[in-house]
């Protein structure tokens, strides 16, 4: 765990989070600020910056992946939804612990606001 870094300390249970699913390697819990009906992030227990570090540890990024399906599962998603790993300046990535965006719950509109 690093102590400096928000998601561990959610990890931790140090910080409050509308947990959602708990596994042995991952964490789901809601977004504080919802950008869609439905809002989860992911987060591997371990810490990794992003998802290039995380490819590193391909057990556990299988794992980030499978708690997201269960997550779209369990919000109920049946109408589709996305997995987005926010990476680096470019990606708009704020909390450097890897995270996956599950969002959905209504029709999201394109997949990219043109810049
Ligand atoms: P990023 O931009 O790094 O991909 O996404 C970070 C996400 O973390 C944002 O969607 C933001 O709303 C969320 N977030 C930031 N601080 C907190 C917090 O303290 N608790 C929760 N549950 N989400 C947070
Ligand atoms: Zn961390």
């Amino acid at each position: 765990m690093e102590t400096s870094c928000l998601f561990c300390r959610i990890v931790a249970g140090e910080i409050p989070a509308t947990v959602v699913h708990r596994t042995g390697t991952t964490v789901a819990f809601r977004d504080i600020d919802p950008k869609a009906p439905s809002h989860v992030l992911v987060v591997p227990v371990a810490h990794h910056a992003d998802v290039t570090e995380l490819a590193g540890d391909p057990a556990v990024a299988a794992d980030v992946l499978a708690t997201a399906a269960k997550v779209a599962e369990l919000e109920g998603l049946t109408g589709g939804f996305r997995v987005i790993f926010n990476t680096g300046a470019h990606g708009g990535q704020e909390v450097f612990h890897v995270h996956a965006h599950v969002v959905g719950g209504a029709p999201l509109g394109p997949m990219l606001a043109r810049p």
